[in-house]
């Protein structure tokens, strides 16, 4: 019997310091609310799934994404997002957009609508225009205003550029899906990083890096963290690699971080996979990585938030 269609999510590999009881219960919400928009959408296939996972979470104002994305040291906003289909590797992703309110779905629209990956700049905002999609982005409130100005203010206390301090890096989002037929999908939205300089693009649209869906390697995954470690080390493509060689999601995760803790340091990565037999995995080496799970048929997900709060693998 094939294993329950599934989605897994998360709100981003970071510090997560001092996580106050009201932050923590809105947190669980956005991560219910993202799996069941998620597992709603799965009889379109695991596509659908993560997608519509990741739209949800862009909306929910918790993490970096969407309406609550990381601005630019200039205070715009530059958001990377990127889809993947594991059955024929179809991918689409969108790099440092600002006139678009999803970036995941101009994501997807380059999957579908082009002959591309990755798009950028003014063709990527044509296609916004062209998809129809709404180009406006969420609104940049005083609370996003008011940490801009504070890290800055921090920043100019140091000297050249700034050290990815603690608050800079996290709360990325992302979902990976597997669906009734055993296929896998991946979708990724983010912010980016606090503070980056205008045109800095991270690892989420870049395949092998950000995310990787590929059911022949053995499933799909997303990453989180700083960007930069990330893309150097291919952390996707990593942990599909140990699936490959035979490992399940889950020690291929951790496998993937310990190397990347090894080769680039702590509090630098998170992954969440899920294989093509649909286990799943979850690693980190970060303070916390808000995670979910809900599979079709049960009432409630699972979730975590912290290095040492409990998640069920299976
Ligand atoms: N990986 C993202 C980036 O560097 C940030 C994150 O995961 O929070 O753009």
């Amino acid at each position: 019997m094939r294993p329950h269609p599934l989605v897994l999510v998360h709100g981003g590999a970071g510090p997560w310091p001092d996580v106050k009881p009201e932050r923590r219960e809105a947190i669980r919400v956005a991560l219910f609310e993202a799996c069941r928009a998620g597992v709603a959408a799965i009889e379109g296939g695991a596509l659908d799934a993560a997608v519509a996972a990741v739209v949800s979470l862009e909306a929910s104002g918790q993490f970096n994404a969407g309406a609550a994305s990381a601005l630019t040291r200039e205070g715009t906003l530059e958001m990377d997002a990127a889809v993947m289909r594991g059955d024929d590797l179809g991918c689409g992703a969108v790099a440092a957009v600002s006139a678009v309110r999803h970036p995941v779905l101009l994501a997807r629209a380059v999957l579908e609508r082009t002959e591309h990956v990755i798009m950028a700049g003014a063709g990527a905002e044509r296609l916004a225009v062209e998809a129809g999609l709404t180009t406006e982005p969420f609104p940049i409130d005083e609370r996003r205003r008011a940490k801009l100005e504070r890290l800055l203010s921090e920043r100019s206390a140091e000297a050249g550029e700034a050290p990815v301090a603690r608050e800079r890096t996290g709360d990325t989002v992302g979902a990976v899906a597997f669906d009734a037929d055993g296929r896998t999908a991946a979708a990724v939205s983010t912010g980016g990083i606090w503070l980056k300089r205008v045109g800095r693009i991270g690892d989420s649209p870049v395949p092998g890096a950000g995310l990787l869906a590929d059911d022949v390697a053995g499933g799909a995954v997303v990453a989180t963290g700083r960007g930069e470690v990330i893309l150097k080390l291919g952390v996707s493509r990593t942990v599909l690699e140990h699936v490959a060689a035979g490992e399940g999601a889950h020690s291929a995760s951790r496998r993937a971080v310990e190397t990347a803790t090894e080769r680039l340091g702590d509090g630098t990565v998170g992954v969440i996979t899920v294989d093509r037999h649909g286990r799943i995995g979850t690693a980190f080496n970060t303070g916390g990585m808000p995670r979910a799970v809900l599979r079709l048929g049960e009432e409630e997900p699972a979730w975590a938030l912290l290095a040492g709060d409990h998640f069920p693998i299976a």
